[in-house]
């Protein structure tokens, strides 16, 4: 599922030129694969100029060299707002839809980032990871990311329940209250909505 990293960079700089240029704005792309993390890849030379991690931005920015101003100021602010506001969040398609899963063919349980089993379990104030001993206060927050794409934007306090490994219907309350949920209908019947903000969360997944 995985795609070539360099093919799709040069899918996004094809329409971030054509963006530009239905603004007739005519300025160099310079590209980079950038990656997050620098723990959870080994890169041997694959055309090693293109690819960075996010700590060697800078260095890499500061080390262009500018023949001439194309855009003043002003230009480069104003296209930046105008590219934050064209900026939409990727909605995915679910994969249950994609490959026809159903939710009894998957492994349950939360993922621990140390040993990446699904091995977690929530104490009194945070997930403990029951092979490697690694805690987090938000691993729940990947497990609704999981859902998220895997079932998409809707789920219940029991269907998370169940997705999580929780036993009690107050503590998944708990952890469903977050700045990722909101909350709707009474009772039996309520459902909570997840925010695409969740997509934008660092990631174990490999999508
Ligand atoms: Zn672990």
């Amino acid at each position: 599922m995985l795609r070539s990293p360099i093919e799709e960079l040069e899918r996004k700089k094809y329409f971030l030129g054509n963006w530009l240029k239905q603004r007739q704005i005519d300025i160099p792309l310079i590209d980079f694969v950038v990656f997050a993390y620098n723990n959870e890849l080994l890169i041997e030379n694959l055309a090693a100029h293109r690819i960075a991690f996010s700590y060697e931005v800078p260095n890499k920015l500061r080390a262009l060299e500018i023949d001439a101003s194309i855009l003043n100021e002003n230009q480069v602010q104003q296209l930046a707002n105008e590219l934050t506001h064209a900026h939409r969040v990727f909605e995915p398609h679910s994969l249950n839809q994609k490959y026809q899963l159903s939710l009894e063919e998957l492994e349950m349980g939360v993922t621990c980032h140390g040993c990446n089993r699904l091995t977690m379990q929530w104490g009194q104030k945070m997930w403990q990871c029951q092979a490697c001993g690694y805690q987090d206060k938000a691993s729940h927050l990947n497990t609704l990311q999981e859902w998220y794409y895997i079932n998409g934007k809707q789920l219940t306090n029991r269907q998370f329940r169940q997705f999580s490994r929780i036993h009690s219907r107050h503590t998944a309350k708990r952890l469903l209250a977050n700045p990722y949920t909101e909350l709707s209908g009474k009772n039996k019947s309520s459902i909570y909505q997840l925010s695409p903000k969740l997509l934008t969360l660092p990631t174990n997944l490999s999508l």
